[in-house]
């Protein structure tokens, strides 16, 4: 069992973040965010998939003003991704957003500054500063005495000053870099230091299968020591597929229970069916059950059962037939055809009569 980092803890929107609340999963929408349309039906695609808060892109006041609709169509809480432009924090706010991602030493002027915190407060709005290894301040990059993940830790502790100063406290953190072992290394720095939540992702990680492992490992890692309040996967992929990633790590370390748990084995010569078409057919037809089921796909009726003895149901290949098994319990044999039948039918018997 993982006893996480104790953070303070507060809403993003309905969604509670720090002090133990569950690790939520979040992404970021590819559309113009001004496409009204468009970005509420990407959002609606990414709550399907679990995903509890997504963030925005706003480049311009028209995207600032967009968030009005945004927010009143979609069913989870939306953060303002704002670079420099102090106004256009205001008007999200005043558009309804319910977090903002800002560095608040990168919007200028102070009095600017204190604009955008000021009414943050009042409206109980928390800020997510964002240190990103490719946009670190010039004099930490000509700084030769601090390692990069030193450097990202700096950047966000003189943001993280910028806002305390000011009496605000509603903050989240998350320090990115593309290098795994640089984003483990300051993530774990900054974990020391201060009591806010952390958000976790390795950016710029590329396409899906090397940046499923990157994530894998950079958030996995941090997560398996209790670090971690919030997680996005960044690909360059379909977000959605980033939503379903981030499940698979929580529920990789029991952190989180969500949807279907698949197991299949990683065949041997003793494997008598064609698994690998069997486990990804399996998939499909059980990738929509939300409620937490372990669906095991094994290559033999000899290991099969007792290998996945955990799982709630599964399949043991056999030569033109197979096994369906619950928890290691053998309950029919049934010709191969027929299997993929048998077994939904066995699943939805457990999960409407229990
Ligand atoms: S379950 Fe059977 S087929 Fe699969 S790896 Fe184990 S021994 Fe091999």
């Amino acid at each position: 069992m993982i006893k996480q980092r104790k953070s303070i803890g507060f809403k993003i929107g309905s969604v509670e973040i720090g002090n133990n609340a569950p690790i939520s999963v979040q992404s970021m929408c590819n559309t113009d965010t001004r496409d009204i349309k468009k970005t509420v039906r990407q959002i609606e695609e990414l709550t399907d998939a679990g995903c509890e808060i997504i963030r925005l892109a706003v480049l311009d006041n028209d995207a600032a003003f967009a968030i009005k609709d945004i927010v009143k169509q979609v069913k989870i809480p939306v953060i303002a991704d704002i670079h420099f432009d102090y106004k256009l924090a205001i008007q999200a706010i005043n558009s309804g957003v319910q977090a903002l991602r800002l560095n608040p030493g990168n919007i200028g002027k102070r009095e600017n500054v204190e604009a955008v915190v000021k009414l943050a407060k009042q409206q109980k709005i928390p800020i997510r500063i964002g240190v990103n290894a490719g946009s670190l301040e010039k004099k930490l990059v000509d700084n030769n005495e601090l390692s990069l993940s030193e450097k990202l830790v700096e950047s966000a502790l003189s943001h993280i000053k910028i806002l305390e100063d000011l009496d605000f406290g509603l903050i989240k953190v998350s320090l990115k870099s593309s290098d795994v072992l640089t984003t483990i290394d300051a993530y774990r720095l900054i974990a020391e230091k201060i009591p806010y939540p952390l958000h976790l992702g390795v950016t710029e990680t590329g396409t899906l299968k090397g940046g499923l492992v990157k994530s894998a490992v950079g958030i996995g890692t941090l997560l398996a020591e209790g670090i971690g309040d919030t997680i996005r996967v960044s690909l360059t992929e379909d977000p959605v597929e980033e939503v379903l990633a981030g499940y698979e790590i929580l529920k990789s370390l029991n952190l989180r229970k969500h949807g279907v748990n698949f197991i299949s084995c990683p065949t041997c010569g003793r494997t008598q069916i064609d698994l690998i078409s069997l486990a990804k057919q399996v998939e499909e037809r059980f990738k929509n059950i939300d409620k937490p089921i372990t669906i095991a796909v094994m290559g033999c009726a000899v290991n099969g059962p007792g290998e996945a003895r955990e799982a709630d149901f599964g399949i043991a290949g056999g030569i033109g037939e197979g096994l369906i098994f619950k928890k290691g319990q053998i309950i029919a044999k049934v010709k191969e055809e027929k299997l993929l039948d048998r077994l939904e039918t066995e699943i939805k018997n457990h999960l409407f009569n229990s």
